[in-house]
């Protein structure tokens, strides 16, 4: 008990699973939040990914012997796998107390309108939108069974584009992102007196493989940066110190609001 007291981390003792935490976001989010004492979840569909962050985690904490951080693999536009994850959490670790919902992805297709694929908008929408129900739909179930802190942060991962249209066509992936936000509005509202929180995070463009893929020439990163009033892409890390907020206590009063986290993007005209 001397090592608890010793620790103060903002999540002690919580249960946290991070999807697509072998990269970006949540991979940095699964560092910080393992920090701050989590046992965390690292859920990607990239196993050896996630195994690299668990790795990580490893070398930067020997010591901690009250945090546990293990790599799952998981398709998280497959209900049956979201289900099996939060059933693991709750074998090994007994509760959940944080779902971070973050898997998502961004097609490089050509995502207008007029063109987009159906496959393509059926990709976007199984993963960045039915993933984010499935986590939530699990996790509010095992939420509700907490014995200790009944209740439980969830966090999905949106897109400032879910809340503008975005000057590069990307229709589907759009589309998407502003349903998490709506989903995530009302599954506050309707789990609030349950002591779930449901909060979106907003990113803004950031410097990840994913956006640096997509704005592949010059040219489309400066009329991206354009709109950004701090003027250079974010870092995922910036995005996890915000999650972290959201996942903790810290944020109790906090529910079924979007977290933009953008550089001042959506405040520019
Ligand atoms: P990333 O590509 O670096 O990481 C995404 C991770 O999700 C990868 O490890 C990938 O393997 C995993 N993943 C993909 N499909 C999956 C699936 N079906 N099941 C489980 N895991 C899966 O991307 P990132 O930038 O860290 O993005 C994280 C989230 O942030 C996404 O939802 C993305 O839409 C959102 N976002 C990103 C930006 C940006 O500029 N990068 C901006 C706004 C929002």
């Amino acid at each position: 008990s001397s090592v608890i007291k010793d620790l103060k981390g903002r999540l002690d003792g919580k249960v946290a699973i991070i999807t697509g935490a072998g990269s970006g976001i949540g991979f940095e989010s699964a560092i910080l939040f393992a920090r701050e004492g989590a046992n965390v979840i690292a859920a990607d569909i990239n196993l050896q990914s996630a195994e690299a962050v668990v790795e990580r985690i490893k070398e930067k904490f020997p010591l901690n012997v009250l945090r546990r951080t293990v790599a799952y693999k998981v398709d998280v536009s497959k209900e049956d796998e979201v289900k099996k994850l939060v059933e693991f959490t709750l074998k090994e670790f007994g509760k959940l107390n944080i779902m971070f919902n973050n898997a998502g992805i961004m097609h490089p297709h050509d995502d207008n309108c007029i063109n987009t694929d159906e496959k393509v908008w059926d990709l976007t929408m199984n993963i960045n939108l039915k993933g984010v129900w499935y986590g939530c739909k699990w996790a509010i179930d095992a939420m509700r069974k907490n014995k200790d802190n009944k209740g439980g942060s969830i966090i999905n991962t949106a897109s400032f584009v879910g809340l503008m249209g975005a000057a590069t066509p990307q229709i589907a992936y759009t589309a998407s992102k502003g349903a998490v936000i709506a989903l995530s509005r009302e599954l506050a509202v309707t789990h609030a007196r349950e002591n779930i929180r449901v909060n979106s995070l907003c990113p803004g463009p950031l410097r990840t493989p994913l956006l640096m893929d997509f704005l592949n020439t010059d040219e489309k990163k400066n009329r991206r940066l354009v709109h950004v009033p701090i003027g250079r892409f974010g870092e995922p890390v910036e995005q996890a110190q915000a999650a972290l907020f959201l996942a903790s206590d810290e944020s109790s009063y906090i529910t079924g609001t979007e977290l933009k986290v953008d550089g001042g993007l959506t405040a520019a005209y």
